[in-house]
């Protein structure tokens, strides 16, 4: 038998995940389970596979502790968004190995990371490891739709399977260079989504004859423009607070945050500006379906963005300062999210040391994200700590966001490799984590 590096057994596993279509929707991620399960097994690591409905199974693979130490979550997603191939270079599908890079939908998003949480954890069992908690790798279906099919569903039905103190997810590991010094981010807090409606009542009638109508389009435009101009009181939460201490050398006050941070670097200043409040993007506008009626009815939707600690009660309240004076109805879509792990955790120090083992003059900075994973699942359901962290170094940060969910995705096998390498690092620290 010959033995592969682990960068190659990555590569290899990461072009065969490509190669399986797991478009959502709508899904299908029990081929990609399937797979892992097959690779896994062969490589000594128990499996199970979760499914609410059989074409969308979730994997879970475990190497059980030998004690009663607190388990470990690597925690994945199977499904992609969808490609359009008229757009790509190459075929998306194709997990072509071109010039160091692997090419394919999801090798950012990230099948990648479930590639290398997959060696990660099959390398260790051919080395015996033992540890004494589990060790637990998930990779789960549909994170890019939510429908109730993945780590949701998971969580509910079989917590048993994935339960864990500690968990690593993506959403972080972003290798950032800011005012000539080099920043790893680690993502340890996530806004909540939580876009609502409002409608706008009118009266119908001919557009020939506007007089003699109430036209509920012209009604809401004012109050789209009062949404868009909606700027929330800033204030620095903790994780802003810390990214600003080490990028600036100080805390600013929350009005000079985006300035001060962006006099280090604008890319700093881009950051920071989501996170100091609530966010509103009014996106979607529905009123008459015919263009010679006017419409009695005018539904705005907004996304709506909170920082963890805020409720949707307090912006809801905030909406109807915004708009008063104005009769609407209100009414939210949904909320989800808004959950942070501390920064203080022997987690950190995990994901810390490993920053200082690869780039010893590098630092490790908390990260509020400005979007959401599945990590506040696990949070919700266990109080775990999670963090979203995938060290990437040799690929842009700029290029990265640019090619995620877009045209020619692809990932460096260096990153691939570095992958590989601190998940094993955080699986090895199972050992002294309290
Ligand atoms: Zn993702």
């Amino acid at each position: 038998m010959t033995t592969i590096s682990l960068r190659d057994e990555a590569a290899g596993l990461l072009q065969d995940l490509i190669r399986l279509d797991t478009v959502n929707p709508p899904g299908n991620e029990t081929l990609v389970a399937e797979h892992l399960r097959s690779y896994l097994e062969a490589n000594g690591v128990a499996c199970e596979l979760y499914a609410k409905v059989p074409e969308r199974a979730n994997l879970v693979a475990r190497i059980p502790g030998v004690g009663d130490g607190p388990r470990m979550l690597l925690l994945s997603h199977t499904d992609t968004v969808l490609a359009d191939p008229g757009e790509w270079q190459l075929d998306p599908w194709s997990g072509e190995l071109r010039d160091g890079q692997v090419w394919g939908r999801g090798a950012l998003d990230m099948k990648g990371q479930v590639a290398a949480s997959a060696v990660a954890i099959a390398s260790l069992a051919r080395e015996g490891f033992e540890a004494p908690g589990d060790l637990i790798f998930a990779a789960c279906a549909d994170e890019e739709v939510g429908a109730g099919f993945g780590l949701q569903w998971l969580v509910e039905e079989h917590p048993d399977a994935v339960r864990a103190e500690y968990c690593i997810n993506e959403g972080g590991g972003d290798r950032l260079v800011l005012g000539g010094r080099a920043f790893y981010v680690c993502s340890t807090a996530e806004k909540m989504s939580a876009p609502f409606r409002i409608t706008v009542h009118g009266r119908s009638g001919h557009a020939s004859r506007p007089g003699m109508a109430d036209n509920a389009l012209v009604k809401a435009a004012p109050l789209v423009e009062r949404l868009g101009a909606f700027q929330d009181e800033p204030e620095v939460g903790p994780e802003v607070a810390a990214f600003l201490q080490a990028v600036c050398g100080e805390i600013p006050q929350p009005m000079e945050a985006v300035s001060a941070a962006r006099a280090v670097h604008p890319l700093a200043g881009d950051i920071v500006e989501p996170l100091l409040g609530t966010t509103l993007s009014p996106t979607e506008i529905e009123a008459s379906k015919k263009r010679n009626v006017i419409p009695n009815r005018c539904q705005i939707t907004v996304d709506c963005r909170i920082l963890p600690g805020h409720t949707q009660n307090e912006v809801e309240a905030k909406v109807a300062g915004l708009l008063d004076g104005a009769t609407y109805d209100f009414e939210w879509v949904e909320g989800q999210g808004g959950t942070r792990s501390p920064v203080d955790s022997p987690l950190w120090d995990v994901v810390e040391s490993f920053v200082a083992e690869v780039e010893p003059e590098a630092e490790t900075v908390p990260l509020l994200l400005s979007g959401f994973t599945d990590s506040h699942w696990v949070r919700e359901a266990f109080g775990t700590v999670a963090y979203g962290f995938f060290p990437m170094r040799a690929m842009e940060p700029e290029v990265a966001a640019r090619l995620i969910h877009s045209a020619d995705e692809r990932i460096e096998l260096d990153d691939l490799e570095l992958g590989v390498r601190f998940l094993r690092h955080a699986a090895g620290a199972l050992s002294s984590l309290p």
